[in-house]
């Protein structure tokens, strides 16, 4: 399999069309709540003192808010490419330091009707100015070292990746002999978020799913893909391919991994799709509802709790995005496909919700959702390399997402994301948002809520249903 060799500023170069396209207007400053007709609770004040209407249009990227200033919101980085290919600006530090802090949520590229590819742009000036000889910042040299030396960025030791499977009796899937599925952990999940990965094996051994856990997994390289560290990414995604290329399906519960291997990996390597087939678990629990092989026991604790659902940006927007740009470049009449597009869009982004539903219907919890959901939903704050780059940034963002929890007065704020599982709880208890933080398959583990009717057939778990990419 080969790796394409392109540098940033080729790449900055191939998205001309796209930079020239943004004309300035703006529109991609403010998100709307997801679905036009619905109320929001109007003026709400939140835990960082800021203010928020939520109602009608709403301010929507988080580096705007945060920082202020024109050259940060999503159209000053957007002209800041647009000079650098015009050789009116070098790159500088002062340069990257205006496009660094900005989470690649692509709220800006959701918003923007002339489809201009915010997320790529952002990406490729920073590879491009990494490549010029400015340096990264430090935050991001320093997990970049960590990664090379021990693949993952957390520093964690190889050997210690699956300690929480030994600790936690499932140290029979490591590496078990003639699984025909694997579930890739990722590194959050693994060194940080065990309880994310725990929860997920649980359930897939409750379903009687063969899989197995790969001792040799490397960091998916997400953040670097998003940093502009672009030859270290490479390299995480060569190992995971030589080591996953054997098995009929890999399952995911980080969306960020899961966005690396669905929308990054096959722009990197000269094929159209990956050797294996891929989906998130809530994917698998969703589609199992629906064939109706599982269902929820009631649960006291959690009957009339207010649940709510935070759509991680990665599984979320990204997908979404990732589909209209496919159909762009494929389609002869983009008017009837791009309804098509969002009527795709639109059954992706009711797959957690069916699980949601379901537990509402059977366990008695309430589901509620957040005035800002879908392809307008806001970020957690801590992609893009902003978590480790610009923490106090991060968590303040994600405490704005805590407020819209908050204002539809939810008890429990679920995502499946531990990444964001990780960054809302931790603004959960830095700002006293006083939610419960749950991945939705932790919930149903923790609380023992799966009931198996029927085991998932081979046939049922390679499907794949209602996704586009
Ligand atoms: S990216 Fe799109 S929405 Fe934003 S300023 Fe440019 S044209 Fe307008
Ligand atoms: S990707 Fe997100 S943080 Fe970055 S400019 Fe766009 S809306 Fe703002």
């Amino acid at each position: 399999m080969s790796i394409k060799n392109i540098t940033g500023m080729k790449r900055l170069e191939e998205l001309k069309k796209d930079i020239y396209r943004c004309i300035h207007c703006k529109a991609c400053k403010f998100a709307y709540s997801g679905e036009p007709s619905r109320d929001g609770v109007g003026e709400w004040k939140g835990k960082t003192n800021r203010t928020f209407l939520y109602e009608g249009m709403v301010e929507a990227c988080p580096a705007g808010i945060e920082y202020g200033w024109e050259a940060f919101w999503n159209a000053g980085k957007m002209w800041i490419a647009r000079s650098i290919l015009n050789d009116d600006l070098e790159f500088s530090e002062e340069v990257r330091d205006v496009f660094m802090p900005c989470i690649t949520c692509g709220q800006c590229a959701a918003q923007c009707e002339s489809k201009v590819r915010t997320v790529d742009i952002i990406e490729s000036l920073r590879a491009a100015c990494s490549e010029s000889g400015v340096p990264m910042i430090e935050r991001h040299q320093y997990v970049d070292k960590l990664v090379k030396e021990l693949n993952n960025p957390y520093g964690g030791k190889a050997e210690e990746r699956f300690k929480w499977a030994k600790d936690a009796g499932l140290e029979k899937y490591i590496d078990k002999k003639g699984a025909k599925y694997a579930y890739y952990v990722g590194c959050t999940a693994s060194y940080r978020q065990t309880n994310i990965a725990i929860a997920t094996c649980r359930i897939f051994e409750k379903l009687g799913i063969d899989f197995t856990l790969v001792n040799d997994e490397v960091c998916c390289g997400s953040p670097f893909f998003r940093i502009g560290s672009v030859t270290t990414a490479k390299d995480l995604m060569k190992k995971n391919l030589e080591n996953f290329k054997d098995f009929d399906m890999v399952f995911f519960s980080c969306a960020g991994c899961y966005r690396t291997f669905l929308v990054d990996y096959p722009k990197w390597i000269e094929e159209d799709e990956l050797p294996f087939k891929t989906k998130h678990a809530f994917e698998m629990i969703s589609e199992l509802i629906v064939k109706e092989k599982i269902k929820f026991k009631p649960n006291k604790e959690l009957k009339g709790k207010v649940v709510t659902y935070h759509d991680p940006c990665h599984t979320g927007r990204h997908f979404g995005l990732d589909m209209e740009q496919r159909m762009i470049e494929k389609s002869k009449n983009l008017m009837i496909d791009m309804r098509k597009v969002k009527q795709q869009i639109e059954v992706w982004y009711d797959k957690p919700r069916v699980i949601l539903r379901k537990l509402e219907e059977d366990v008695g919890i309430k589901f509620v959702e957040m005035y800002r959901i879908k392809m307008d939903s806001m970020c957690c704050g801590a992609g893009g390399g902003v978590r480790a780059g610009y923490p106090d940034f991060s968590l303040r963002t994600s405490s704005l997402r805590c407020d819209e929890a908050n204002a539809v007065n939810a008890d429990i704020l679920t995502t499946e994301c531990p990444f964001c599982w990780r960054n809302l709880s931790d603004a959960n208890d830095l700002y006293n948002h006083e939610l419960q933080v749950l991945g939705i398959l932790e919930m149903i583990n923790e609380y023992d809520l799966l009931e198996v009717l029927e085991e998932p057939t081979h046939e049922d778990i390679i499907a794949i249903i209602g996704r586009a990419i």
